[in-house]
């Protein structure tokens, strides 16, 4: 345990030594099968950005992230539309709209909640048939059909790239999450605090740097290899 805590504070000095060149940027711990334990140590060296994937693990970290100051909690993950009112009043932010459907019952929830709920559109930036997120070129009509939901407030756009072989390779991709930013989302939202872009994770958090991202979502970077529990472990 003492010896993972190490790690995590070399693992964030070094991220954040990473990050000192680029002052507006926030790093994000992707926090999906890490413990409170682990969460309330990169908080400790840190870190003021927590992502979670799912809607359980999520209620799980709920008591642990806010009772750290300051602390924010951005729903990162595949959300289905009948599990957004178990996190409606309970995250600062939901990264991974990507359905009109999703975007039409986080509407309805906030506005019964009484707030307003920022989110981030996911693009599939690499159009993989196995991700969720809109396709660039439907980006613009998405975009345009959230005015229907006034509880719903578009704050930018988020993405997973597809795995890349080089550091390079990224490039390309995160060039046009910029594009897209600018000259679909920017235009449209011409009220708005400048878009953020929410790209970057452990494998390539320093290329989304130097395309000026927002936030890096970093998990394995951070705490090292998640470890899924089988589930005969589960059972014990
Ligand atoms: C797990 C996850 C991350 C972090 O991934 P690592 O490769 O472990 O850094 C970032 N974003 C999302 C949406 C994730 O699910």
């Amino acid at each position: 345990m003492n010896e993972n805590f190490d790690l995590i504070e070399k693992n964030i000095s070094a991220i954040q030594e990473a990050m000192s060149a680029y002052p507006n940027a926030h790093l994000m711990a992707a926090i999906k099968t890490r413990s409170d334990e682990e969460v309330r140590k990169a908080y400790e060296c840190g870190v003021r950005y927590f992502g979670e994937n799912r809607v359980q693990e999520l209620l799980a970290h709920y008591e642990c992230v806010r009772s750290l100051p300051e602390a924010r909690l951005h729903m990162i993950g595949t959300l289905q539309t009948n599990k957004v009112k178990y996190i409606i009043d309970k995250v600062d932010m939901i990264e991974s709209l990507s359905s009109i459907s999703l975007a039409k019952e986080i509407d309805k929830r906030a506005e019964k909640c009484g707030i307003k709920m920022p989110v981030l559109i996911e693009v599939n930036i690499g159009r993989e048939a196995q991700k969720d997120g809109i396709f660039p070129e439907d980006l613009p009509a998405f975009l345009k059909e959230l005015a229907a939901f006034p509880s719903v407030l578009p704050k930018g756009l988020m993405t997973i790239a597809p795995v890349c072989e080089k550091s390079e390779d990224y490039a390309p991709y995160f060039t046009e999450m910029v594009r897209l930013r600018d000259e679909v989302f920017a235009p449209l939202f011409p009220n708005e605090e400048k878009p953020l872009l929410s790209m970057g994770m452990s494998g390539n958090y320093r290329e989304a740097l130097r395309h000026g991202t927002d936030f890096v979502r970093i998990g394995t970077g951070i705490f090292g290899a998640r470890h899924y529990p089988t589930d005969t472990e589960v059972k014990k």
